[in-house]
């Protein structure tokens, strides 16, 4: 599509087809909304799409982090390591659960979780490692597996930016421990909200599939059939963190658009490379040595103050000045209240971090951008940074 000069161009904006919205429509009809049919389907789908062992769709990627979590069982005092540059519900659900949050800054370029540096912060209370695939791009899990066996570790990638995401030809939940996708509108494939578990082991795999509907054992899902029973049994104080139908019905149209969704991405993501290369005031993006296959959840570089005239929030002003709509992810999680005042954490912890933090924009980038959108884009920034 295009949008007119007029028109608010969104960072993000979800594609939806006629063929999804059809397919929510059929599920209000048929008279079954809730968990069911479809998400068993959607789950299936799930299964084959990654190549992972067992997989449990849920109500959100934070529901699938705590769920996993708890299923580690985590005492108090047990340490969880993670990366600064995410998104807060990563660090919430590690203390929601019962650990400490631990924080290795990242490396420069893909802001991802710097591994070399994850040996030194493990400790006799380290219990899992939790990496974040930030904008799609794969952490270096090799090593981190390496890490996780030496020490023995549990490993839950925080997934959420990397359904699509292939490390050395393999897709991100086809191998490892367990992975935490989301289907958030701004995600590269929606459900409207929701999130999935995907994961090798059993009985994380019972546990997430207990906990997201009230700990009722498993013949309570069809009691309302034919073939269901009226009586349930609870087995242990679960959430009601299910996934809908209606929600699978959207996400079931959803999947098999991802791989020309991330196509488009590229193309795009390709352009804003090539297009502001030689500009001084963007620090581009970088991609890891090893061969990978990025979702390009983001286009996100790093503003260089000086070069601009201007800091990151004069920035957004601007370009909102202009009807185009940009955003931040993340703020070093370690500076909201809430961790400084548990944790101790400062300013200066986690340098990097705290740079990309003050520094980092998210461009607009979504599947259904238009080549002349991207253009406005650019055209908007040469126009900002001329007027500095
Ligand atoms: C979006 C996101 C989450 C949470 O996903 P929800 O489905 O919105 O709960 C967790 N971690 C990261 C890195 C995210 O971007």
């Amino acid at each position: 599509m295009r949008y007119s000069e007029e028109e608010f161009l969104p960072f993000s904006r979800p594609t939806v087809s006629e063929e999804a919205i059809a397919e929510v429509v059929a599920c209000l009809r048929s008279g079954w909304i809730t968990t069911g049919p479809r998400v068993k389907q959607f789950e299936e789908a799930l299964k084959v799409y990654t190549g992972g062992g067992f997989a449990l769709a849920l109500s959100s990627a934070t529901a699938g982090l705590h769920l996993a979590l708890a299923a580690l069982r985590l005492l108090p005092g047990d340490e969880v390591i993670t990366s600064p540059m995410t998104f807060a519900a990563t660090l919430n659900t590690i203390v929601i659960a019962g650990g400490r949050p631990v924080l290795v800054d990242v490396e420069p370029g893909t802001y991802n979780i710097d591994v070399t540096k994850i040996e030194a912060a493990i400790t006799p209370r380290t219990r899992a490692v939790v990496p974040v695939h930030f904008a799609g791009v794969p952490v270096d899990l090799d090593p981190l597996y390496g890490l996780a066996k030496k020490h023995d570790l549990r490993v839950i990638e925080d997934a959420a930016h990397a359904i699509g995401t292939e490390y050395k030809g393999r897709r991100i939940g086809a191998f490892g421990d367990t992975q935490v996708f989301s289907f958030h509108p701004n995600k590269n494939i929606t459900t409207g909200e929701g999130g999935a578990v995907i994961t090798t082991d059993e009985r994380l795999a019972a546990d997430v599939a207990l906990a997201r509907f009230h700990g009722m054992d498993r013949e309570a899902w069809n009691r309302f059939g034919k073939q269901g029973s009226a009586h349930y049994e609870i087995v242990a104080p679960g959430f009601k963190y299910n996934m809908m139908d209606m929600q699978a019905a959207l996400g079931l149209h959803q999947l098999p658009a991802l791989d020309g969704f991330i196509r488009r991405r590229t193309e795009l993501a390709q352009r804003y490379l090539e297009r502001l290369a030689a500009w001084p005031q963007w620090e581009l993006p970088g991609a890891p040595s090893y061969p990978h296959r990025p979702a390009w959840h983001l286009f996100a570089p790093l503003l260089n103050p000086e070069a601009a005239g201007m800091d990151r929030e004069r920035f957004m002003a601007e370009m909102k000045a202009r009807n185009i709509g940009t955003a931040i992810h993340y703020r070093a999680a370690h500076l909201y209240p809430y961790y400084r005042d548990r944790y101790g954490y400062q300013v200066g912890d986690f340098p990097r971090a705290e740079t990309i933090s003050e520094r980092i924009v998210s461009l607009p980038l979504f599947p259904m951008m238009s080549d002349a959108d991207q253009d406005r884009v650019i055209a908007a920034m040469a126009d900002v940074f001329a007027k500095a």
